[in-house]
């Protein structure tokens, strides 16, 4: 693709949110977007995640923006003119605990406030809706039904091959080595291949965009963190066809359509880690989780594992806004989450960045707050 040196936006990373955040861009009007990627399309954390998409969220920001996802992902087929393999059969939350009841039953009640219908589910209930399930020592669970999965690298994609028609260049083997500031403002990015002049820049560059804020001298405060996850060979449709997730319990779970049951949990003290490397520690301890969950999974073969990273905030919410660098945004520290609220976020940036008045007032995002000592842990995830 021949090289241009100059844009009106640069976006530094092609994962989801790289990708999302272009497209959106070049729909609300903005001519001439680039895009770099220091590797391939989907080749960071998009491409190795569980693309689970749910609205059950303990914060008001996170519900608010987990149901607009939902909204997003249930037209983004028709949208883009690509499927992007959304299935929707609901996120069943298991709870062990009376606290954690409590804590999950508040979240209940914020949702619904919402709008988001999620319910308090008996065990008779909960295997309806996931037959293979055994649980007996959960004392609760929750479910909503509009939660669900979509294919990461058919999203990707369909954003990535619309924003195309719509004039935005992606360069591949594109690294970002610096950002050009003058008087306070962003002037563009110099990579691997030459500099790119650009009024504005877009940091989304995942477990990496916190390298990509130093360049400026900025401290975004996010980290990456190694998660494991596997897959197993596809086994008859209908042991957990919807997602079975436990924040205390350290799982998800759940059976694509074609029958493999994908399943991750987190690394023991969530230490900060860039390594992606696989162990056999995992595969023991999922496989213990996996069998005593589902019974019917004993003996059924894992046929692939492999690891990635978190975009880690010190509150497990995302980081969307300006930095004091006039004009360099970031869109990162997704916490393990950003599948699925990537199509709202490149839409709500865009709209700000556009002078439109974004769907959802996300100021409360702004990095700052951790300097600010303003943030609220978001406590439901894995
Ligand atoms: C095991 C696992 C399971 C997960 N499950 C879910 C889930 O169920 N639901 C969900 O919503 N999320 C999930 N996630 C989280 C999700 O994958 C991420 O939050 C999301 O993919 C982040 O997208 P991104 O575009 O910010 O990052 P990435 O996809 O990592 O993209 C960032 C890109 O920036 C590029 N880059 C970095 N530095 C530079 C540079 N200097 N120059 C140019 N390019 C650069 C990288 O190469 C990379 O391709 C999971 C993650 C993992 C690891």
């Amino acid at each position: 693709m021949e090289w241009k040196n100059t844009a009106d936006v640069v976006v530094i990373g092609g994962g989801i949110l790289g990708v999302s955040t272009a497209y959106y861009l070049a729909k609300n009007g903005m001519k001439n977007v680039t895009l770099i990627e220091k590797g391939t399309i989907c080749g960071g954390s998009t491409g190795r995640c569980g693309a689970g998409i749910r609205a059950q969220w303990g914060t008001e920001m996170n519900c608010r923006l987990g149901v607009a996802a939902l909204d997003t992902f249930e037209q983004l087929s028709d949208e883009l003119g690509m499927d992007v393999g959304l299935n929707q059969g609901g996120y069943l939350l298991v709870a062990y605990s009376d606290k954690e009841m409590e804590t999950l039953g508040a979240g209940m009640k914020l949702q619904n406030s919402l709008g988001i219908q999620s319910r308090n589910i008996s065990l008779a209930e909960a295997r309806q809706i996931c037959p293979g399930l055994a649980a007996d020592d959960a004392v609760g669970f929750f479910f909503h039904a509009r939660d669900g999965h979509a294919d990461p690298f058919l999203t990707t994609f369909a954003y990535l091959e619309k924003a195309k028609t719509l004039g935005v260049t992606p360069y591949r083997f594109t690294e970002c080595t610096g950002i050009s500031v003058k008087d306070g403002t962003v002037t563009g990015v110099e990579t691997n291949r030459g500099h790119i002049d650009a009024p504005i820049v877009i940091n989304c560059a995942g477990a990496y965009a916190q390298d990509i804020a130093k360049m400026v001298g900025v401290n975004i405060h996010t980290w990456g963190e190694r998660h494991e996850i596997m897959i197993t060979e596809p086994v008859a449709p209908g042991v957990c066809p919807c997602m079975l997730m436990s924040f205390s319990g350290n799982y998800y779970i759940q059976q694509r359509p074609h029958g493999s049951i994908i399943c991750g949990m987190s690394p023991e003290g969530h230490p900060a880690d860039y390594q992606l490397k696989d162990t056999w520690q995992f595969v023991e301890a999922m496989s213990k989780i996996l069998v005593h969950l589902l019974p019917r999974t004993k003996g059924i073969r894992v046929v692939r594992q492999w690891s990635g990273l978190y975009d880690m905030t010190p509150d497990a919410q995302p980081i969307i806004g300006e930095t004091d660098i006039k004009n360099f945004y970031h869109s990162t520290g997704y916490s393990g989450h950003g599948f699925m609220l990537a199509p709202v976020a490149g839409k709500i940036l865009a709209q700000h960045i556009m002078g439109k008045k974004p769907d959802i007032d996300f100021s409360m995002l702004d990095y700052r707050r951790f300097d600010r000592g303003e943030h609220i842990r978001e406590s439901n995830v894995v």
